[in-house]
């Protein structure tokens, strides 16, 4: 509201002074027709005055601007003050009677220019010189003064039209300026929201006292300084402001950045406690000695066939193994070399001459468990005698002697009744067989 009434205010100014001007342009052309007549009725007072006047006239009617008469209007005023004396001066009551009528029409447009409130110092000062117009020699310097009034008034406008438009052009620059950054950066920001209420607030205040000021405003100076002026606290008010948004997005952008390294420090952290419990979990379920899956691993894994059996019927038979008179290569060549047993045992039973579906684990000591799928029972026994053929053909030494390894082994298939603890008793039942038939050998049950 405030704004829409100083910014009308403006633009009524403007229009007054185009008018004014529009006034003077016609007013000039009054004067021009005025001192005409006037030039007409001087003449006769001297050859030099009549010339002069001659070429007054003539300039009159051709010069565009009252500029282009000044030097000729001097001359006449000089050739008038050269006249004899005895030149017959004009009566006292001369601006009262209606001839000349030059005089009479003078005197109504000096009274239309000193109504003009831009007028009234130099109107004033205008009235004081035509009441001393008493001859010719008056009216040439009067004649003189209207012309540079005019000229200097219609300057003035101009310029203070000009400075007008480029207030005007500086008010809505900066307020166009202002709308943009408004419209663009808190529309978007709800955490700008209490901050952008207190600017509003106070640019509200602002144009509120532009308004009330400017109405009191008498001429254009003051209402450019008053404009300045409250334009300079709008844009403190939003400079402030925007510094202060400014510094909390640097923290609000601070924080976020720091949030994000955060965030990597914990994925990184979370994928090092991802590899290292996968580790763990490897390690619960590999023998350390010989890289086996361990007891652990096979129980996990026989649950798994078990499964497949209910679910699909898939048949499958364990082994149960255990290397012979291991005890005995303990006592002879020490623990490590039988350690070293178990690890070259363990290699072999994984090894590439072990069918791939073939599940084999270390169940503990010198003893081994085999799983194998999907086969029935006499399958599963001549797999488990090549395991035992594997072994018996590894080329062990010790203390540079060859050292014979063998092992026993015990078949069971794994029976719609059976569970991992029945299956495996039976196995073990079978490998006491094979042991007490003189080991090296298979038995099924
Ligand atoms: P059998 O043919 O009847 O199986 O005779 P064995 O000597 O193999 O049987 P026994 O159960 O009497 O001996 C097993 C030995 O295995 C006993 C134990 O000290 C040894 N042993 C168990 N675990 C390890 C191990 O990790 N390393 C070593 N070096 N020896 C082990
Ligand atoms: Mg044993
Ligand atoms: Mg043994």
């Amino acid at each position: 509201m405030e704004q829409e009434h100083w910014e009308r205010k403006y633009h009524l100014a403007l229009e007054r002074m185009e008018r004014d001007e529009r006034d003077f342009r016609v007013l000039e052309e009054g004067l021009r027709r005025l001192v005409l007549r006037l030039a007409a009725l001087a003449r006769g007072q001297g050859d030099e005055a009549d010339r002069l006047l001659d070429r007054l006239g003539d300039g009159l009617r051709q010069a565009s601007s009252p500029e282009a008469l000044d030097p000729l209007l001097d001359e006449l005023a000089d050739a008038v003050a050269h006249l004899d004396r005895s030149a017959r001066p004009l009566p006292d009551d001369a601006l009262d009677h209606p001839d000349p009528p030059g005089v009479e029409a003078l005197r109504v447009i000096l009274q239309r220019i000193v109504l003009l409130p831009a007028f009234t110092e130099r109107g004033d000062r205008l009235r004081a010189a035509l009441a001393e117009v008493r001859d010719a020699q008056g009216t040439a310097i009067l004649a003189g003064q209207l012309a540079d009034l005019v000229n200097h008034q219609r300057e003035a406008l101009r310029t203070d039209i000009v400075k007008l438009q480029d207030l005007l052009g500086e008010v809505s620059g900066r307020l166009g300026e202002m709308t943009r950054y408004l419209d663009g950066e808190l529309e978007g920001r709800n955490a700008g929201a209490v901050e952008g209420r207190g600017l509003d607030s106070s640019v509200r205040e602002e144009i509120r006292l532009l308004g009330e000021h400017t109405r009191d405003a008498v001429d254009l100076g003051t209402l450019q300084r008053q404009v300045e002026s409250r334009l300079e606290m709008i844009d403190r008010h939003f400079k402030a402001y925007r510094s202060r948004e400014d510094a909390r997005l640097a923290a609000y952008r601070d924080r976020a950045e720091r949030m994000r390294d955060r965030v990597e420090e914990l994925e990184t952290q979370a994928t090092t406690l991802q590899d290292s419990l996968r580790r763990e979990h490897e390690l619960a379920l590999t023998d350390p000695l010989t890289g086996l899956p361990n007891r652990l691993a096979y129980e996990r894994r026989i649950a798994q066939s078990e499964q497949a059996l209910r679910d699909a019927g898939t048949p499958f038979c364990i082994g149960a193994f255990d290397i012979d008179h291991f005890k005995t290569i303990n006592d002879s060549f020490g623990h490590a070399a039988g350690d070293a047993v178990l690890r070259i045992v363990g290699q072999a039973l994984t090894g590439r001459a072990t069918p791939r579906d073939v599940f084999v684990a270390r169940y503990g000591g010198e003893e081994f468990v085999a799983i194998f799928d999907a086969v029935d029972q006499a399958e599963a026994m001549r797999i488990a005698e090549d395991l035992c053929r594997i072994v018996e053909g590894l080329a062990f030494h010790a203390k540079s002697r060859p050292v014979k390894v063998t092992m026993s082994g015990g078949v069971a298939r794994f029976d719609a009744t059976d569970t991992v603890d029945s299956v495996f008793e039976r196995a073990d039942r079978a490998l006491y067989t094979a042991k007490r038939a003189g080991r090296n050998r298979c038995e099924a049950l």
